[in-house]
């Protein structure tokens, strides 16, 4: 029979880590805390992660009813959830059902919707899924929305939102993880999805080979005096860059389809775990080497194997 390989990826997520986390950002802000489980949690699983962090936060975010559906998430944790996306169905029932709520952007969305108490996404800047200031009116009072959200990069999209709102006494929202230290960007709640994330998530994989360097190698012809063999590559959504071994970082010289080169020590050995996520190697360490951002980071290494939930503050 097939069983996972000891050289294969491991992608392992510490579920109390995730918890801690909201609990801290909850703690922080002073308003409720809508954890973000798009993308099936960022890759990370979106059931076990809603399972981990639904005692601790208000409700979830999800771009998709879909997404709600698929992860069960009023079945297993009792919380509400919002649809960040565009409504795919103008039916309410399902979203009733399902204690979802959609952000709407237009009137024919928003009176649609209705009966399930739609929330009115409003443009600020980013210019799309979202209703240009001129039509507020008209969609809130068609779809009778008590709360409004904006995707937000800056605080001036913050400001933005509560002046076109002033004297409203909508429910509002606009704070992603960018956002979360200004004070200013908190208004009634909090979205955050990469900050429940960092530092919960730990990739690995052991060296499979190391050796001496005997003149240039591999398909680029690096050179190095020592060398070691991952079983992780391109086709796992892995990049050249940053990793760490015992703590201390190596560089990962040149990654192949499904092999990648690490800069070797002397001390290292066969066996010895490669951590391409966590420990000394943070999302943010990654998206630097990448030049991309730490969501897309995150999401490439979460995909990379084999996912194993821990519990480290299990009894
Ligand atoms: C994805 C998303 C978030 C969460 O973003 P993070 O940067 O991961 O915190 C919040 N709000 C909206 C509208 C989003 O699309």
């Amino acid at each position: 029979m097939p069983h996972a390989s000891p050289t294969a990826v491991t992608v392992r997520i510490d579920l109390a880590k995730l918890r801690a986390n909201a609990v801290e950002i909850a703690h922080r802000t002073g308003v409720s805390v809508y954890a973000v489980v798009k993308a099936d949690a960022y890759g990370l699983g979106a059931r076990r992660v809603a399972e981990a962090v639904g005692p601790v936060v208000a409700g979830f975010c999800v771009f998709s009813l879909k997404e709600a559906v698929d992860a069960e998430l009023w079945a297993r944790t009792g919380k509400p959830a919002i649809a960040l996306g565009p409504p795919e169905t103008l039916e309410p029932s399902p979203w009733l059902e399902q204690r979802v709520q959609p952000c709407v952007s237009t009137v024919e969305q928003a009176a649609a919707l209705r009966e399930a108490r739609p929330i009115i996404c409003v443009d600020t800047g980013m210019q799309r899924f979202a209703c240009p200031p001129e039509r507020l009116d008209d969609v809130i009072r068609a779809g009778g929305c008590e709360e409004a959200i904006t995707h937000a990069s800056r605080l001036e999209q913050v400001e933005r939102l509560r002046e076109l709102l002033r004297g409203r006494k909508l429910k509002m929202h606009a704070s992603a993880t960018a956002l979360l230290d200004d004070p200013a960007a908190r208004l009634d709640a909090v979205r955050p999805g990469l900050a429940i994330y960092r530092g919960a998530v730990r990739v690995s994989t052991p060296l499979v080979e190391v050796r001496e360097s005997r003149g240039p190698a591999g398909y680029s012809g690096f050179t190095l005096p020592r060398h070691g063999v991952i079983l992780c590559g391109y086709s796992n959504g892995l990049r050249p860059g940053v990793c760490s071994i015992k703590g201390q970082r190596r560089r990962l010289v040149e990654v192949g389809m499904q092999s990648a080169f690490v800069e070797a020590s002397a001390e290292d050995r066969i066996g010895d775990e490669i951590v391409l996520l966590g420990d000394a190697v943070s999302e943010a360490d990654v998206a630097g080497e990448w030049r991309c951002g730490p969501h897309e980071a995150l999401m490439c290494l979460s995909g990379a194997g084999a996912r194993e939930y821990l519990d480290t503050m299990a009894p």
